[in-house]
């Protein structure tokens, strides 16, 4: 088994390692310049042709972008018959074109929208493909860095798709976030997203009181669904997240629709409540004949785990300890790994550095575990790379 000790203990190695502190001005320059960057979901691709520019000023080979704005490229491994390592960070942010991205510091940490999630996790991915050329490291398989789009909000995943479709069951993914240093999670949860729009004949408030209203009935499911008893083991979740609807005060509704997120540890539980809801939904219509409801899938996130003894665990969490991290967290999570782990091919996800107020406009990047989370992925890349 490959000692991460060992590969520490290599000069080259340990070189590397010290950059990632002596060079943490330039790295985080890197994570400040990829923020600046606007990259909402589906709208990647500027961001997407900065990574382009930089993997290929880093030395990376085969640089390419694909049409949803993925872009790969190759650090070429010394056995081209060894199954390639896939090392992922995403692009896209939550926030909107518009979003004023303007930064601030304030007490060593640095403020601003997409900050830690992710421009961390692909200044990381950067960082990672120049210092393994700048200290002579040469990894046995190849290397494939990939900053992909598509992981939050709507986005479903559909850049991952693309990455796993494009190298097969063949690799191991290592999936990187900016902002989770000391936590490894190899368990992908399962996520099914819907939108459910209700239709019903409506009418005047006072003239047509008695009609059935399309909002009245989908706060009748809202409640029922609120009642779920779900099992606490596989966690298992559920939120209706917005709601829309009406036409006026005085009009009993004739439609309105709703977005419900439902999520599960495990494949089952989260068919069974899926299966709840549907049934909630029939109910009504039963008992409002005048009202309709539909459901459609707008995400679908699979679930899937490697085992806590898999390789890549047990080297992301070696690593870990090698570069001075005591506590180690693991946590069952929606990211990209989800896509490799539903489909039996191993995969783990791991953090850079420390962020907080994620999705919100006053995030914050605390960059001081920064050499430390890079030093834990050097270290997990060369293993599972096999140098
Ligand atoms: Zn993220």
């Amino acid at each position: 088994m490959t000692d991460i000790a060992a590969i520490a203990r290599q000069k080259p190695v340990q070189a590397a390692l010290a950059s990632f502190t002596s060079q943490l001005d330039e790295i985080i320059d890197l994570i400040i310049q990829v923020q600046q960057i606007p990259a909402p979901t589906f709208a990647e691709g500027q961001r997407a042709h900065f990574v382009a520019q930089q993997f290929a000023t880093a030395g990376l080979v085969d640089v390419q972008e694909d049409d949803l704005h993925n872009v790969y490229g190759r650090f070429p491994g010394t056995n081209s018959h060894l199954p390639p390592v896939i090392l992922s960070a995403h692009t896209d942010t939550v926030f909107p074109q518009e979003t004023d991205l303007t930064i601030r510091q304030e007490n060593g940490s640095i403020y601003g929208p997409g900050i830690g999630d992710n421009s961390t996790g692909v200044a990381g991915l950067i960082t990672l493909a120049k210092s393994l050329w700048a200290h002579g490291l040469h990894p046995a398989a190849d290397l494939w860095f990939v900053a992909n789009v598509g992981e939050e909000g709507m986005g479903d995943l559909r850049g991952m798709r693309a990455v796993v479709q494009r190298f097969g069951s063949n690799g191991r993914y290592i999936v990187v976030e900016g902002g989770i240093f000391g936590f490894v999670c190899h368990q992908a949860i399962g996520v099914r997203r819907f939108r459910l729009d209700f239709q019903a004949p409506g009418g005047h408030s006072w003239g047509s009181f008695g009609r059935t209203s399309a909002i009245h009935v989908m706060s009748h499911l809202i409640a029922a669904i609120d009642q779920i008893k779900v099992p606490e083991s596989p966690r298992t979740t559920y939120n209706v997240g917005v709601v829309q609807g009406g036409q006026s005060i005085n009009s009993i509704a004739q439609s309105a629709s709703l977005w419900l997120d439902l999520r599960s540890e495990d494949v089952i539980a989260l068919q069974a409540l899926e299966t709840q809801v549907r049934q909630l939904a029939a109910d009504l219509q039963v008992r409002f004949p005048e009202a309709a409801v539909t459901f459609t899938l707008v995400g679908d996130r699979p679930a899937g785990s490697i085992p806590r003894d898999a390789l890549l665990v047990t080297w992301a969490e070696a690593a870990l300890r090698q570069v001075g991290r005591e506590k180690i967290e693991y946590f069952a999570g929606s990211t990209d790994t989800n896509i490799p782990l539903s489909q039996g091919i191993p995969g783990v996800c791991v953090g850079l550095a420390r962020s907080a107020n994620v999705h919100r406009l006053d995030e914050y990047l605390d960059p001081s575990d920064l050499p430390a989370g890079l030093g834990q992925l050097l270290l997990l890349t060369l293993a599972a790379s096999g140098m």
